[in-house]
């Protein structure tokens, strides 16, 4: 790359936002962050500027001082303000590192002004994947995945070819909780649930990991990046997360891509597409014994998955209400108002409750996604 590629970081702050400028740091002629956004974390957003200089920095109140050297660039706070962070003059690359639907204005956002939309934030399709992979078609936009699986899918197919892909194999660590009783599982505590076995990652996403809810929205994110049926998306657990997912062609061949857990590698592939950045990580060694097993899960235990593919197959606003639902639950779960199976629960009750309402723009899916947070409180206050 000769000239640098400008970007916008949306949640520079948080684990994705880290880790993706730890890989800008080591390649200072590649790239130039023209933007970067948080949401409190104040203090760490001021490093940041102070370091990466960009054009505009987001945080979602104003702090009652900025200090005198970040000042030089333009703030701006607020929902507004991260929009404005995906849609600078001349960015070429947002990444979209946010949690939740929150995200999901900016990466519409981001499609109208972006060459490359780099998503990690999943929410965003889970909630408005109609509108965004409509919009990024439209727009002849790329969305290249940063999550682990769906990087993994898409490397698997840049070998592809033009030989149709039979089955999509998600994997799945399984969580902390995978060889849990039922009883146990009901009773975690938010420690327990934060104490993923393969990945660091933010406290949203972890709790997700634990009721395995998080693999369900990557199904759903599979099925609007990859275009497959959902009976073609399989999501098989694999605990020692070194295979990051599969695809299998007509003949039954099936293509792996592997490498240690760690989110640098999907983020580096993203930044570096279609060439790679060796981001300085630890390999696989194949000369110690290694294990790769595979099961299917039990959603009599983590029904959150059996609920987003019932969600995705019903369509429409029922994926919004079911991720409206369960960001409300782990919210109350981290804040230790509810137990942690409640947050099945109430998904399972707000996904009966929801009545089905149309959906045809964006603001049919915030609508959706404020009635269910509000059924999920009304659910949780009882
Ligand atoms: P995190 O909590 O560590 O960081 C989130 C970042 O976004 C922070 O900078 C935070 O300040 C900001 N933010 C959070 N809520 C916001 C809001 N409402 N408005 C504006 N800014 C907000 O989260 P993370 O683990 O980095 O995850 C980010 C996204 O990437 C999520 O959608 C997650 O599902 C996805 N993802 C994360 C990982 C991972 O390893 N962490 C892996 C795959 C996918
Ligand atoms: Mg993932």
């Amino acid at each position: 790359m000769s000239e640098r590629r400008k970007l916008s970081v949306l949640g520079a702050t948080g684990s994705i936002g880290t880790q993706a400028l730890d890989v800008v740091r080591k390649y200072p002629d590649a790239f130039e962050i023209v933007a970067l956004t948080a949401r409190s974390s104040a203090e760490k957003l001021f490093g940041l500027v102070r370091e990466f200089k960009p054009k505009l920095a987001v945080l979602e109140k104003e702090p009652e001082v900025i200090p005198q050297d970040v000042r030089f660039c333009e703030w701006a706070f607020g929902a507004d303000g991260l929009v404005k962070a995906a849609c600078m003059d001349g960015v070429q690359d947002v990444l979209a590192a946010v949690v939740g639907i929150a995200g999901l204005p900016a990466a519409l956002g981001a499609l109208d002004h972006c060459e490359r939309l780099l998503l990690a934030n999943k929410e965003a399709l889970v909630t408005g994947g109609a509108l965004v992979m409509e919009k990024a078609r439209r727009l002849k936009k790329k969305i290249l995945p940063v999550d682990s699986e769906h990087s993994a899918i898409f490397q698997c197919l840049q070998a592809a070819g033009n030989n149709p892909v039979s089955r999509i194999l998600l994997t799945a660590s399984g969580g902390p909780f995978r060889t849990w009783s039922a009883g146990d599982i009901e009773r975690a505590t938010k420690a327990q649930a934060l104490g993923h076995p393969t990945w660091r990652m933010g406290p949203k996403i972890t709790v997700d990991c634990a009721t395995m809810m998080n693999k369900g929205l990557e199904v759903i994110e599979a099925y609007w990046l990859f275009g497959l049926e959902l009976d073609r998306i399989e999501v098989t657990v694999h605990p020692q997360s070194v295979v990051h997912s599969m695809i299998e062609f007509e003949d039954g061949a099936v293509l792996a891509q592997m490498g240690k857990p760690d989110m640098r590698g999907p983020i580096s592939y993203a930044l570096g597409f279609p060439g790679r950045l060796p981001y300085g990580g630890e390999r696989l060694s194949f000369k110690e014994r290694l294990e790769l097993s595979f099961e299917a899960p039990d959603t009599r235990k983590f029904p959150c998955l059996a609920y987003a593919y019932q969600a995705q197959r019903q369509g429409g606003g029922y994926p919004v209400a079911l991720n409206g639902a369960n960001e409300a639950a782990v919210e109350a779960f981290l804040r230790e108002r509810i137990p942690f199976g409640a947050i099945a629960r109430v998904n399972g009750q707000v996904l009966e409750q929801y009545p089905g309402t149309p959906v045809r723009g964006v603001e049919d899916v915030y609508a959706v996604d404020q009635w269910a947070r509000h059924a999920a409180r009304e659910i949780l206050d009882k």
